[in-house]
């Protein structure tokens, strides 16, 4: 079937692929999504995007960025305020299907389309504001002796299409308008979403409101598309694109390190931004233990139990050492948690990895059982579930080291901080790593911090790891496999970092230079002239 071109994005669920603006359903295979809580599949019907679709969005958003990378920074932000109010003029349709298809409530859909509208619009600003391009000039001195200096002027400039995978856990924030799209489209690269399946009627609506805003704006036809699929071929594809030269990814670590593979092998390797795994490990230091421990009980039962476990920053590991304050919190944890009522998990998969990984860790040898909740649940609910292991076997068994994506924790009892900074030093990397205790033990127990710190991208002190605050000081990654690269992050700001590239330009025609690196400053932007910092101009 041929693109709908006279299609006018009605905020309809279709089914179809966007293709830049167009509507397209070209294929014969297609796939529904999911109710959880209703336990049965939805009305909506999806067409998986075809070979020659995914070679259509590509060609497009390479079109594309010939002219969106250069559009001036404010109009760039133009569009991205557009898309926050499309967002919003969605209303309650839009929420409905986010908590219909993702089994999330009513108040989470809310505060996470509330959460994407501002991160849209943080991207805005600092495109208004414009110094993030880190515009540096070494002016020319041809006197200088015994040679010449030239001058260079360097500004970082997008790289070109990014293909987004869109996440299962936050339809919204990370998903076809959230951070990797608003970092990217903010960056001046076109993107290409690859729709997540669980969720790809949310994903069309999030889509209509991007394509109308890049429309109302002005903005060339394919910096935007959006292709369904319900297998890896998809995303497989975009990844091995030889017009796609960057990846951003939220998800498994299987899929985060398969894509990160794929995009080596390819003749012209591309960056991948995986955010992906994390146990977020949290020790639980005396004085905590001593003076908080019912309390800490209380909120890390709430905290293992948010969204049904089902965030990358869950605590899926507690570390103390063996005193009667640990077995008193331990049990209090135990018993706040079983107070607490299961919730619906986002799709039966997601599910039934969750109990098969339950299974798998509770079988190791060494671990007890803390608490379980046993009562019966409706379909697709998650049980919690806490056990605890000593650090010897903690140690020795790196099964138990392994993400359950779900409100399960494992707390390990070590003999020692010596054998607590062992168990610290031998975990993969990790999104966050939390501290409970006091200042002064932070400095008493220096080679545990140091070891936490060493594992980790973000030192959380007396606090629970959920609960990821969008602003330009967050660093949401962490080494491999908590991302696929540590030195970026995916919430926040500085997530614009991904997509670009530093150039410079060596005794280059002022008239032809961008206008962040020209001697007048059009944008009174903060650059680096001769090593100092200043928004003036060049005399
Ligand atoms: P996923 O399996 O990693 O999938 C995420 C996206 O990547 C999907 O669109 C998926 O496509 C695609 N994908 C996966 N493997 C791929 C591959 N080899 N090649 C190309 N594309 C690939 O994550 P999920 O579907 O959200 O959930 C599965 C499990 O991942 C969960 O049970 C959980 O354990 C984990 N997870 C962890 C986090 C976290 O933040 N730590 C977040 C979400 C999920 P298809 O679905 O179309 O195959």
């Amino acid at each position: 079937m041929a693109a709908d071109k006279d299609f006018k994005y009605n905020n309809m669920i279709t089914g179809k692929n966007y293709i830049g603006k167009d509507l397209s359903s070209k294929g014969n295979q297609t796939y529904n999504t999911f109710d959880p809580n209703a336990n049965q599949a939805t009305e909506w019907t999806f067409y998986e995007a075809t070979k020659e679709e995914i070679d259509s969005a590509v060609g497009k958003a390479d079109e594309a960025f010939q002219v969106y990378k250069n559009l001036s920074g404010a109009k760039k932000a133009q569009f991205l305020e557009a898309i926050a109010e499309e967002l919003e003029a969605l209303g309650d349709e839009l929420t409905r299907t986010y908590c219909k298809e993702s089994g999330l409530p009513q108040g989470r859909a809310m505060g996470e389309r509330g959460r994407t509208m501002g991160q849209l619009r943080a991207f805005a600003e600092l495109l208004k504001e414009g110094s993030w391009v880190e515009a540096t000039i070494d002016t020319a001195q041809p006197d200088r002796q015994p040679f010449p200096k030239l001058d260079l002027r360097k500004m970082l400039l997008p790289i070109g299409p990014i293909a987004v995978f869109g996440s299962s856990n936050f339809p919204f924030a990370f998903s076809t308008a959230g951070g990797d799209t608003a970092s990217a489209l903010a960056a001046g690269c076109p993107v290409i979403v690859k729709s997540h399946p669980m969720h790809a009627g949310t994903g069309e609506l999030v889509s209509s409101a991007i394509i109308k805003a890049a429309e109302r704006t002005g903005m060339p036809d394919g910096v935007f598309s959006n292709l369904n699929s319900s297998g890896i071929e998809v995303g497989q594809q975009l990844v091995l694109h030889p017009k796609v030269k960057g990846v951003g990814f939220t998800g498994s670590i299987k899929g985060g390190t398969a894509l990160y593979q794929l995009a080596n092998e390819r003749k012209e390797p591309i960056p991948v931004f995986a955010e992906m795994g994390s146990i977020n490990p949290v020790v639980v230091l005396p004085s905590a233990l001593q003076e908080k421990g019912a309390f800490w009980a209380q909120q890390y039962a709430g905290s293992i139990m948010l969204g049904a476990g089902q965030f990358c920053t869950n605590p899926g590991l507690i570390l103390g050492v063996k005193s009667t304050s640990l077995d008193v919190f331990i049990d209090a944890l135990g018993e706040e948690i079983e107070k607490l009522e299961p919730s619906c998990m986002l799709h039966p998969n997601i599910h039934s990895n969750y109990e098969k990984g339950k299974e798998e860790v509770s079988a190791q040898g060494g671990t007890d059982v803390v608490a379980e909740y046993k009562k019966q649940t409706a379909p697709n609910y998650a049980r919690q579930k806490i056990l605890t292991v000593n650090g010897v076997n903690f140690l020795k068994n790196p099964k138990l080291h392994q993400e359950v994506f779900g409100p399960f924790s494992v707390v390990v009892r070590c003999t020692d901080a010596n054998e607590l900074t062992e168990v610290l030093n031998c975990l993969e990397g990790q999104l966050t790593g939390t501290v409970l205790g006091n200042a002064e033990e932070i400095e008493r127990y220096g080679s545990v911090i140091d070891a936490l710190q060493g594992r980790v991208g973000r030192l959380i002190f007396n606090g629970v790891p959920t609960g990821v605050e969008v602003c330009p000081s967050m660093q949401h990654g962490g080494p491999f496999p908590a991302s696929t690269d540590s030195r970026f992050t995916s919430v926040g700001v500085s997530a614009i970092k991904r997509w670009v590239r530093p150039v410079s330009f060596q005794n280059w025609p002022q008239e032809a230079l961008p206008e962040a690196l020209r001697d007048n400053n059009p944008l009174s932007i903060m650059r680096i002239v001769d090593s100092a910092h200043t928004n003036k101009k060049i005399e």
